[in-house]
């Protein structure tokens, strides 16, 4: 990946290539809603700004794009309750002592690249004395720091933290935008309407649906053992009931299943070893072209009678 690559937003690379060009270490304040590529872009240039060899797949790069790189430092709710050892839901605001750490750190020598890196995400988060310890570096940073603000409110932050820094804003992608990064990232079946012009915010719909999904087969993996032929093949969810389900929907159906059962079987229950053989037979037939609501009513028979 390269600043090329961040789809939709033309004028906020033009503006990072400039940055960059300029050999400044002016501290830059991204602004625009989630998940639209800010904290892409802030990793992108701290690719470029260590990078020795103007290749995307040096060892510098590939440490940064796998938050190993000891120069780099992404900071948000997540990397506070690390160092804090707290749970994130406990983070409310980013604290003092989290931004004291990081000034600290940016005065000492960078441990590897060329060029420390803080990237502060949600920087809205910043209590008022947080914001106000950090204010002296973003006047005048190290001249090997780099300081990056991420945040779709920049009205939260102090007017003397919004002054320091230079503004690039990000703006929610175009349809065609999304359908564009879909292809790219081998995504189907986003409502772009729910995603709101937000590949983040995409990929978390996609995250929660998978997860909802597994909660519905772990939950039938459990009923099974207590079913009898009769109640499931007179079950809803085997036929849809009137709506016909379709071969892609009892695929998935399927391959969910395997999460418990694959579970069940770490677990050392005896009622996995034929479930999992089970599974994948269901799924062959499917590719047989055999009617999917039949494998299905087929398969959960077969569960429920090993169960
Ligand atoms: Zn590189």
């Amino acid at each position: 990946m390269s600043l090329d690559a961040l789809i939709g937003q033309p004028l906020a690379v033009e503006l990072a290539r400039k940055w960059l060009a300029q050999k400044t270490n002016h501290p830059l304040l991204m602004v625009g809603p989630e998940g639209v590529g800010k904290r892409t872009l802030a990793l992108e240039l701290a690719k470029t700004l260590n990078c020795k060899t103007n290749d995307p797949d040096c060892a510098s790069c590939h440490k940064i794009a796998a938050g190993l790189h000891p120069d780099i430092r992404v900071v948000d709710m997540a990397w506070q309750a690390l160092i804090r050892d707290e749970e994130v839901e406990k983070q409310q605001n980013l604290r003092i002592e989290t931004i004291l750490a990081e000034r600290h750190r940016l005065f000492q020598s960078p441990l590897e690249g060329t060029r420390k890196v803080l990237i502060v995400d949600d920087a809205h988060r910043l209590t008022p004395d947080a914001a106000n310890a950090f204010l002296k570096v973003l006047e005048e940073p190290p001249a090997d720091a780099a300081i990056f603000l991420l945040t779709p409110f920049r009205e939260r932050l102090l007017p003397t933290i919004i002054s320091r820094c230079r503004p690039i804003r990000f703006r929610a992608l175009a349809d065609e935008e999304m359908r564009l990064w879909q292809k790219r990232a081998g995504i189907e079946e986003i409502d772009l309407w729910l995603a709101r012009g937000s590949p983040g915010r995409a990929l978390h719909l996609v995250r929660e649906e998978t997860l909802n999904a597994i909660r519905q087969a772990d939950a039938l993996w459990e009923s099974l053992p207590a079913r009898s032929a009769v109640d499931i093949v007179g079950n809803v969810e085997n036929r849809g009931k009137g709506a016909r389900v379709t071969r892609p929907e009892i695929e998935e159906k399927i391959k969910t299943l395997k999460v418990p059962a694959a579970r069940a079987l770490r677990a050392g229950d005896p009622r996995a070893m034929n479930a999992l053989p089970a599974l994948e037979g269901a799924l062959q037939k499917l590719r047989h072209n055999v009617q999917p609501g039949l494998v299905y009513e087929d398969l959960l028979i077969t569960l429920a009678k090993d169960a």
